[in-house]
């Protein structure tokens, strides 16, 4: 089924939804009509009539340890939200970290002229990406991911991304390896069926070779603890080559599912990393493309990251030498990802958008997974935020289901 005809099955009358005169499961029970230009017309009917923000603050389940090159992350970070109020009452909101000076400029434009189903945020509107996705898909009585045509699945696989140097916390008194455990215990408990483990301890948490040992050990443990999960492991790039080596070589048996940035991505540390995993006979993905060592200004097609990171990465990924990109869901942008993903897929690349470490963003990576495909696992945050009701999602079997309620689903209360 084309876009096209999807959008025509599904869309429904957004006046009826944004008004609140029916419900959003009552709307999609008489879901009937509009196709694109009636969803423009609608989107056209409101003006944005008020914009405020909020201050959020996430709580995870537990102190997270630190990765093989920064300090420990602590229980959870602070962000913005802003949400828009249109002059016919319908609401939305998502992360923005602009001003309120930044923004002021949109209040009194209609909707209809700042987004279009189809493209996403108008480049002018770029400061309100995403507060408008919500906003439309409220308008419209649609998930953002139906919004996006559906390409990909309606549940979507899930990892925990809080696993790090648990072993080594609390810092007086380390738990050693049932630290990592009792993380993937708890994030088990919580619905995951897959955790990123980080490694490099060996970078400068601990002497070198001891540091190796027990990221193979821990890897080793996680992997015989929880047999039927996914796992994933992420060194920061802080191995050499000769370390990744070593590494894939011991926990070849281990099944893991990606390798994220063993080493600084160059293309004989990969061609060497390549040889020794095909001899051993390790299967891993190899995850690149998280860490930017330059800012694009002007921005790029890719938002923040330069051309010439990218097209090194494309030129990895030609060569099958990395398999999945990490760009940073932030610094490309929400809309931007949606432009960018026909090009992953025409290169024979998967997406994972670095979502870490704000608890909203999954939800918002989820939903670009279920609606432009191309993206098999998002990286997850175990927490809660106070603020905001997430219960219309459920992970189920470490697959977040895709909810029915319009925009992004998340509840600002
Ligand atoms: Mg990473």
């Amino acid at each position: 089924m084309n876009r096209r005809h999807f959008l025509k099955l599904t869309a429904v009358a957004g006046a009826a939804c944004a008004s609140g005169r029916l419900s959003p499961t009552e709307s999609h029970a008489r879901a009937s009509a509009p196709n694109l230009s009636s969803a423009a017309r609608t989107l056209g009917e409101h003006r944005i009539a008020k914009m405020e923000v909020r201050r959020l603050r996430d709580q995870f389940g537990r102190r997270v340890g630190a990765n093989s090159r920064g300090r420990v992350v602590g229980t959870g970070g602070a962000y913005q939200a802003r949400r828009i109020v249109t002059d016919k009452g319908a609401t939305g909101w998502a992360m923005s970290h602009w001003k309120p000076d930044q923004v002021k400029q949109f209040i009194g434009a209609r909707v209809g002229d700042l987004y279009d189903v189809e493209q996403g945020t108008t480049v002018e509107a770029m400061k309100l990406d995403r507060v408008l996705d919500d906003l439309a898909g409220n308008i419209l009585c649609l998930p953002v991911y139906k919004m996006f045509g559906a390409r990909g699945p309606a549940s979507v696989p899930l990892y925990s991304g809080a696993v790090y140097l648990d072993d080594l916390l609390p810092e007086d008194k380390p738990r050693g390896i049932d630290g990592v455990l009792q993380s993937c215990r708890q994030d088990y408990e919580a619905g995951y069926r897959a955790f990123k483990l980080k490694i490099g301890r060996g970078f400068k948490r601990m002497p070198r070779k001891a540091g190796m040992k027990r990221d193979i050990d821990v890897t080793r443990a996680v992997r015989r603890s929880f047999p039927e999960c996914k796992v994933l492991v992420d060194a920061n790039d802080a191995y050499t080559v000769a370390e990744a080596c070593t590494y894939v070589t011991a926990v070849a048996d281990c099944d893991l599912y990606w390798i994220e940035e063993p080493f600084e991505e160059n293309r004989e540390g990969l061609l060497k990393l390549h040889e020794v995993m095909d001899k051993v006979g390790c299967k891993a993905l190899i995850a690149e493309g998280e860490g930017r060592k330059a800012q694009a200004d002007p921005l790029t097609a890719y938002g923040g990251y330069t051309s010439e990171f990218i097209d090194r990465l494309y030129e990895l990924a030609a060569e099958k030498l990395v398999d999945v990109f990490l760009f940073d869901l932030g610094i490309v942008g929400f809309t931007r990802w949606r432009h960018i993903m026909p090009s992953l897929i025409a290169a024979g690349v998967k997406a994972s958008p670095h979502t870490w470490m704000w608890l909203p963003r999954p939800y918002y990576a989820a939903q670009l997974a279920a609606g432009v495909g191309n993206i098999p696992i998002v990286e997850g945050i175990p927490g809660a935020t106070n603020g905001i009701d997430t219960s219309a999602y459920r992970l189920r079997n470490g697959e977040l289901v895709m909810p029915e309620t319009p925009g992004f689903g998340l509840k600002l209360s």
